[in-house]
Parts: structure tokens; C-alpha cells; sequence
């Protein structure tokens, strides 16, 4: 379960929001939709404090931390509830895939390197990369790159995943092999929380259990994709989804 209560994040003087209160339960899939700059990224880089919010609080599975202050050990316990894959795949290029995926299970989890690999491996496996396990990341295409980047997620066995527009940064046919490769990590592991940033709104209608549409700092549009998508209430959501769709 993923609760904010009255989460509130500025950059300097610029608002992006205010007293936001949301929960998730576990196993939903979340579609985080809306424009660009309605803070977003923001949004799901405070849930991983890769930022840290001003105020309010934040809880994942049982463990509560109230906005700003933090120890670097808490921070470490809270990054361990979340793992996060990113629109720019963030790979280490000095290492090859099973480096890349065994990394964050030495020096997160404190697994031993062979136990690491062993992990690494299976994840390696299930994203369909077996065969390029000791390529480097200048030696993938786009859409294995992200790959690697979500077998890097699904390693660290955390009950929440979070991607921020993981195909925004691929080329078009690359796009599909990276979403059926998502689709098939959620159907496979149904308590697994998920919130996704997308621009593919039709991917978000089939894979999204819930939509939320985020603008100017505000939950907008908060219920099943049928009632986003088919039957939005608020006309800022009414006209972007006639641009996009
Ligand atoms: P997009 O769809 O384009 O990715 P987004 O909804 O993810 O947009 P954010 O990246 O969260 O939006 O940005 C929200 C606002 O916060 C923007 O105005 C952005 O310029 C600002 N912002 C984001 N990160 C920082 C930062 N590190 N320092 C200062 N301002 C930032
Ligand atoms: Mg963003």
C-alpha cells in the first residue's frame, strides 16, 4: 500500500504541488497520465526520494516517512520498497547486462557476487536477454537497453515498480517489444504495484487497472481507464486526450 498525505514539492519558488493526498493499494496498476511539465516525474521520483518533498508524509508498505527531514539510513531502507526504470535506461556503461543487473543486489541488498548473479540471471531470462548477457549497453539496440533496465527493477524484489515513460526515448519499432515485455512482467506478478508514466494512451487503457491524470499540481481524473478515457469529467482531460487520441 502506497499512501501520501498532504505530500507537498517546490523547485525553488516554483510550485509543482500542494497538500496531495493519494493511496494505492497493492497490486494495482497505476497509468499516470497528463502533460508535459505537470510534474509527473516529480511525483513518482518523491515515492523513490530521488527528490525530496517539503512537506507531508509518505508510506509504503508500513514503513512512514514525514517530509523533509531524513537519515541516510532511512533513505536507504526507502529506496529498498521501490525500484524505479527510466525513460533514458540509466545503464552503467562499463558494465556488461549481468553487471548491470547484478549491481544494485551486491551493493543495495548486500547479496555475495555469486548470489547476485543467480538473481541477475533469472531476471535476465524473463525480459527474453539470455543470449546478450555479457554485451555492453553500446552494444544494444534501444529497446534491450530498457530491457536490461527493467530486469535492473524486477531484481531488487521490491513490491512497487515504477517507470517513468520507459519507451519515450525509443525509436517507434522499438516501442512494442518493450511494452509486450511490461505487459508480461504485470500479468506475471499481480501483487506487484505498478505505477507507468505514459504517452502510449493505448497501452495505459489495456494494462491499467486505475488512471490518474496529473495537471498543474492536481489529480485531475482518478478511476478505471473506461472512465478516463471514455468518460472524462474535466475539460483540460476532455482536450488532451482529443490531441492524442
Ligand atoms: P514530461 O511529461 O515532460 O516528462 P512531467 O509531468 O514529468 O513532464 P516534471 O519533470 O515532473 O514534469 O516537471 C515538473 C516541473 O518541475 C517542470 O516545470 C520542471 O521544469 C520542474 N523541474 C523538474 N525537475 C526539476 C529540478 N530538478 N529542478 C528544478 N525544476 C525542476
Ligand atoms: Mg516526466
Amino acid at each position: 500500500m502506497i499512501e501520501l498525505k498532504g505530500l507537498t514539492k517546490s523547485f525553488n519558488r516554483q510550485l509543482i504541488f500542494k497538500d496531495l493526498n493519494l493511496r494505492i493499494e497493492s497490486g494495482e496498476v497505476i497509468g499516470l497520465i497528463g502533460p508535459s511539465g505537470a510534474g509527473k516525474s516529480t511525483l513518482l521520483r518523491c515515492l523513490n526520494l530521488l527528490e525530496t518533498p517539503d512537506s507531508g508524509s509518505l508510506t509504503i508498505d508500513g514503513l512512514t516517512y514525514h517530509a523533509p527531514k531524513i537519515s541516510n539510513r532511512q533513505k536507504i531502507q526507502f529506496r529498498r520498497q521501490s525500484s524505479m526504470v527510466f525513460q533514458q535506461f540509466n545503464l552503467f556503461r562499463q558494465k556488461n547486462i549481468l553487471g548491470n543487473v547484478s549491481e544494485g543486489l551486491v551493493t543495495v541488498k548486500g547479496l555475495s557476487r555469486s548470489e547476485a548473479q543467480k538473481v541477475a540471471v533469472e531476471q535476465i531470462q524473463r525480459v527474453r536477454l539470455a543470449d546478450h548477457i555479457n554485451k555492453y549497453p553500446g552494444q544494444l539496440s534501444g529497446g534491450q537497453k530498457q530491457r536490461v533496465g527493467i530486469a535492473r527493477a524486477l531484481s531488487m524484489g521490491t513490491n512497487v515498480l515504477l517507470l517513468d515513460e520507459p519507451t519515450s526515448a525509443l525509436d517507434t519499432e522499438l516501442v512494442g517489444d518493450v511494452l509486450d515485455t511490461i505487459k508480461d512482467v504485470i500479468r506475471q506478478d499481480t501483487n506487484q504495484t505498478v505505477i507507468i508514466i505514459s504517452h502510449e494512451l493505448s497501452f495505459i487503457k489495456e494494462v491499467a487497472s486505475r488512471v490518474l491524470f496529473f495537471d498543474q499540481g492536481q489529480i485531475l481524473e482518478d478511476g478505471s481507464p473506461s472512465d478516463v478515457f471514455d468518460h472524462p469529467q474535466n475539460d483540460r482531460v476532455k482536450q488532451f486526450l482529443q490531441r492524442y487520441q
